[in-house]
């Protein structure tokens, strides 16, 4: 399984300024693929996603999965450059999160991604896009199953704490002859203050790799700096990631929905504090860096 990041940044795309270097370890927003056999997941469509559609390009038509979190900007703002979509030798399966309003979940994501196609916001409309999109329902009464060639995927689902609502997915790639490998994707959760929440121990339990949102140090969260207090916004910090993923017994933690006010030197102490506590517990801890990729088994 192959886990590669194509964004890392939360709230806001933040290209690399001399106030703000961002280049280490990336400005686009959320987008993570997974390659596993003949099969692609795509996970979420923030600007990052931009890069990964020019690489497909390159590489030829192909079908993949595209699950979505959620529809805050920085998860869909992409989805309009995915230049895949604008062929029609290409096809995606794009399933939602079910809805807190009991609608549909393959509407939510088709709807939203309408919206920001339509006028004001966007000049080129949804129906220019030739690509065979399927708008599909997240199963509910059991894993996502996808073919992946002589192994398969097994994705489970859980809803996080984000305002809005937002959903975490943990993907295992099983096979006959190789033990299950495990990579959770688990942005824009905010943390219970004090221990660890029942959805993230269910989906994080044992797996190899984790990703997870840890936007605010604790100043920040608490209040000290910045905008104020933003408890209650939906993101978390490393020391609660970390808490989590010890508790869940998971091997490695990628800190990532970066601030956009963070630059290279802040995440690399922060990377470094959380390296070096995570280390006391046996855990791999780093900070995500745009492009890299990830083996797992
Ligand atoms: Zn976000
Ligand atoms: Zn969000």
């Amino acid at each position: 399984m192959r886990v590669r990041i194509w964004g890392t940044r939360g709230s806001i795309p933040t290209p690399s300024a001399p106030d703000i270097p961002t280049r280490r370890y990336g400005g686009d927003t959320s987008c993570v693929s997974v390659a596993a056999g003949d099969a692609l997941v795509i996970l979420d469509a923030g600007t990052g996603v931009r890069h990964l559609g020019n690489e497909l390009m390159r590489a030829g038509p192909r079908s993949a999965t595209v699950l979505f979190s959620h529809f805050h900007w920085d998860h869909i703002q992409g989805f309009p450059f995915f230049v895949p979509a604008y062929h029609q030798d290409f096809s995606f399966d794009i399933y939602a999160p079910p809805s807190k309003d009991g609608g549909s979940q393959a509407n939510v994501a088709q709807a939203a991604l309408e919206q920001q196609h339509a006028s004001p916001f966007f000049p080129v409309p949804f129906c220019a896009l030739k690509a065979r999109l399927r708008f599909l329902r997240l199963p509910t009464d059991g894993p996502l199953r996808i073919p992946a060639g002589a192994s398969r995927l097994v994705i489970h689902h859980a809803p996080l704490s984000h305002p809005g609502g937002c959903h975490g997915y943990r993907i295992e790639e099983q096979s006959d002859d190789a033990p299950t490998r495990v990579f959770v994707y688990l942005t824009d959760n905010e943390h219970p203050a004090e221990g660890t929440s029942p959805a993230v121990q269910n989906l994080a339990k044992g797996a190899d790799l984790v990703l997870m949102d840890s936007q605010f140090t604790e100043d920040e969260y608490e209040g000290r700096s910045g905008y104020g207090p933003r408890i209650g916004w939906g993101h978390s910090t490393w020391k609660a990631c970390l808490r989590e993923t010890k508790e869940a017994g998971a091997k490695r933690l990628l800190l990532s929905h970066h601030d956009p006010g963070h630059d290279d030197s802040f995440i690399t102490l922060m990377e470094r504090a959380a390296r070096s506590e995570g280390a006391k517990h046996g855990i791999r801890v780093e900070a995500a860096v745009q492009f890299r990729e990830y083996e797992i088994g």
